[in-house]
């Protein structure tokens, strides 16, 4: 203990702290057909304190990477559907997912296999069978390297909309918002892709879960109430015979 003429500074050994206390829940994306592979991987990862989305067939994967902008993708090669190095190619290929560190799980130990998954923009190469505890310190890695050069993504905000994801809480020009969690979720999709249209199905998927059993007007009821708790029924457009946008320029 040291006293100062401010104060006193109580000198704490670092005991019992959580390890990371201020971490966000990441999203991992995890592209994979293997159905117990999947399994094991939410586990670990849920207990890792990631969130998780999963996706069994290539085309599904490529459409929830475009629609959740995951944290980080785990991304199989050998899929059906679209295999994984085509998904590496289109994400690579769209401003969008560009920077979304991917990890390849592949069955695959040829050198040629890793040289393709490299030179298309994979971020790390893991070989099944792996143990979980490797491939969450290979997470980690990944992390920790990727860290300043991606967008966090706890914090989003456009056009005086906010949200912040680790606190849970949603503002308009400063003004909290009274969100139910399938709003705040409705809302977070959008805001992360302004301009970008998506359809009523995508943006159940994002906010209501996937295989719920609603009918696409639920969507319509929530944006509705929505934009009235943004005070502005403009924000959110509607995108006639596809679904609903977050707008993309002030004014006009
Ligand atoms: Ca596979």
């Amino acid at each position: 203990m040291t006293t100062t003429l401010e104060g006193t500074f109580v000198m704490t050994a670092p005991v019992n702290r959580p390890a990371t206390p201020t971490t966000p829940r990441l999203r991992v994306l995890i592209i994979e057909d293997e159905r117990d592979l999947v399994e094991g991987l939410v586990y670990n990862l849920h207990r890792e304190g990631y969130e998780t989305i999963v996706a069994h067939d290539g085309k599904e994967g490529l459409r929830k990477a475009q629609t959740h902008l995951p944290d980080l993708i785990l991304l199989d090669i050998m899929l059906p559907g679209l295999t994984g190095t085509e998904i590496l190619r289109e994400l690579r290929g769209a401003d969008r997912t560009r920077e979304i560190p991917i990890i390849i799980l592949s069955a695959r130990t040829e050198e040629t296999d890793q040289v393709v998954g490299f030179s298309l923009g994979a971020d790390d190469y893991v070989t099944k069978p792996f143990s979980p505890r490797v491939l969450m310190q290979r997470i980690k890695a990944l992390q920790r390297r990727t860290e300043g050069t991606t967008e966090p993504g706890d914090l989003v905000e456009y056009l005086g909309v906010r949200i912040d994801r680790i606190r849970h809480r949603a503002f308009a020009e400063d003004q909290e918002l009274d969100l139910t969690p399938t709003e705040f979720r409705l809302l977070e999709c959008l805001l992360r892709q302004p301009g970008r249209a998506f359809t009523r199905t995508q943006l159940m998927d994002a906010s209501i879960g996937e295989g719920a059993i609603v009918l696409e007007r639920t969507i319509d009821v929530h944006i509705k109430t929505l934009r009235r708790k943004l005070g502005s029924s403009d924000l959110i457009e509607t995108v006639r015979g596809v679904g609903y946008r977050f707008r993309e320029t002030r004014g006009a």
